[in-house]
């Protein structure tokens, strides 16, 4: 399979539009592409990206995503479309959208923005590529191919266009060649996409002069690096006229100061002690206490000291940073985290059971927990717990996963197959589902309960099989019966 880089992700919403008759972009009229189609080859895609070396499963940054981005899209033109945020680990400033509205956010986009609003404006402008059909319309000019086809035409493109290397360019193939000199967004996709996005931004009450500062300085990066400007900046042109353009609907707008929030504080330092060498990760954040000692800072330091397995004093930073928050479920969790670490079980879970109280929505803490009580055997109460939390969380993969973890350490074999077969149902891995149903079945020791819902999902699956199989050009339609 060909190795996905995300850099390349963003060129996933270049499909031709200029070959395109489209309507005046300033009405949003849907396209032939119906939106089910849209997200279906959106989790298509998605479901490649889960495999990638790149996609990041670090539940802490995919909630505070989504949070922000629910934020930003509730104030979008279609506040009721489906979006999901996901984090992809690469050090390169860049967004992208792709059918279907999930969107991943590079962490060094997180890293690099000087304040949430600035965050939140780029996020805003990937919003209203989704919601202003841009992508529906890119995706439609492809209808003819099916699905498998128009899926692998674009991770072709992406592979290629990661790596504009000429000793790269023989994995293009003849199809995406012909694609290639149309694979950005127009200038009026951009233009639209700042007036609708910093509409957004204002409406969801962040300052909107964080889309301005932004792009200013991605702009001035670009002068600097030429040959090697900013992700974002290939993929979303930005020419002078359009800071202008933004600079002009800015002096329009009311100036609003917006206080960045704890969470998005402590998340960009997560990022920024996940970042290079662990030793180097230290080093910067002593150097930030020591200039400024925020519990971000301290919180960043906590981190890249349990990065290098430094526990003592990582224990000791997030005492500091604790200390000096309000309460945040993040720096309950980073104790939770690091009591476990430590290999002081019992602690941890009295930490987690105590955190729950007073954030019990928050995912990550739900995982950690769960995690914890297994770590110090009460497998019981672990799946009791996964369970109750499965009635809210119905299609949270994450949760099915764990409680295939717990049956397991039960010797429950058939529900911890059918527990991992659900984890794979919602990760769209019909094939590797069955898999799990098929071992599940063979297991034995399940009673027949059990069993009957395994046969059931068994022939759910098989249906949906069928369904997702690219129907093979048969002649048999056409011949005389
Ligand atoms: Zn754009």
């Amino acid at each position: 399979m060909l190795k996905l880089r995300p850099i390349a992700l963003a060129l996933i919403i270049a499909f031709p539009v200029q070959a395109l008759e489209l309507p005046d972009l300033g009405e949003v009229s849907r396209v032939a592409l119906t939106e089910a189609n849209e997200d279906r080859i959106g989790r298509e895609i998605m479901r490649q990206i889960h495999g990638d070396a790149a996609y990041l499963d670090d539940p802490v940054l995919a909630e505070y995503l989504n949070a922000l981005g629910e934020r930003l899209a509730g104030a979008s033109p279609e506040p009721g479309r489906h979006f999901e945020f996901f984090p992809v680990k690469d050090a390169s400033i860049n967004a992208f959208a792709l059918p279907g509205g999930y969107v991943g956010v590079h962490t060094g986009l997180i890293s690099a923005a000087r304040n949430e609003s600035e965050l939140a404006g780029v996020l805003a402008h990937e919003i209203a590529h989704v919601t202003q059909s841009h992508i529906a319309r890119i995706v439609d000019a492809q209808k003819s191919a099916g699905l498998a086809s128009l899926v692998g035409l674009a991770i072709a493109i992406l592979a290629a266009r990661s790596s504009p290397d000429a000793s790269q360019a023989a994995i293009v193939t003849a199809q995406a060649m012909s694609v290639q000199n149309q694979l950005d967004f127009t200038r009026e996709h951009e233009r639209e996409a700042d007036r609708v996005g910093l509409q957004t931004l204002s409406s969801a009450g962040f300052s909107p002069q964080g889309m301005g500062t932004f792009f200013e300085r991605l702009q001035a990066q670009g002068r600097l690096y030429e040959n090697n400007a900013p992700a974002y900046l290939r993929t979303h042109p930005l020419t002078y006229e359009r800071i202008a353009d933004i600079q002009n609907r800015l002096a329009a707008l009311p100036y609003r100061q917006y206080s960045d929030s704890q969470e998005f504080l402590l998340v960009r330092a997560r990022v920024q002690a996940a970042a290079g060498e662990g030793r180097d990760a230290v080093r910067e954040f002593e150097a930030k206490v020591q200039e400024q000692p925020s519990a971000a800072a301290w919180y960043g330091l906590a981190q890249a000291r349990l990065r290098v397995g430094d526990m003592e004093h990582a224990a000791r930073s997030l005492d500091k940073a604790i200390s000096l928050s309000p309460p945040s479920p993040l720096l309950d969790l980073a104790r939770v985290e690091l009591a476990l670490a430590r290999g002081q079980v019992a602690e941890a879970t009295k930490l987690s059971s105590a955190a729950l109280v007073n954030n019990s929505a928050y995912r990550p803490l739900a995982y950690a927990h769960a995690k914890a009580l297994m770590r110090a055997n009460k497998t019981r109460e672990a799946l009791d717990f996964l369970t109750e939390r499965l009635r809210i969380w119905s299609s949270d993969g994450a949760l099915y996963a764990l409680k295939a973890q717990a049956h397991q350490a039960l010797g429950q074999t058939a529900e911890s197959f059918l527990a991992q077969a659900q984890a794979y149902v919602l990760a769209d891995r019909t094939d590797a589902a069955i898999e799990q149903l098929l071992m599940a079945q063979k297991a034995g020791k399940a009673d027949f309960y059990t069993l009957s819902i395994i046969d059931a999902r068994l022939r759910d699956l098989r249906e949906r099989q069928q369904k997702e199989t690219p129907q093979k050009e048969s002649s048999q339609k056409e011949s005389p019966r």
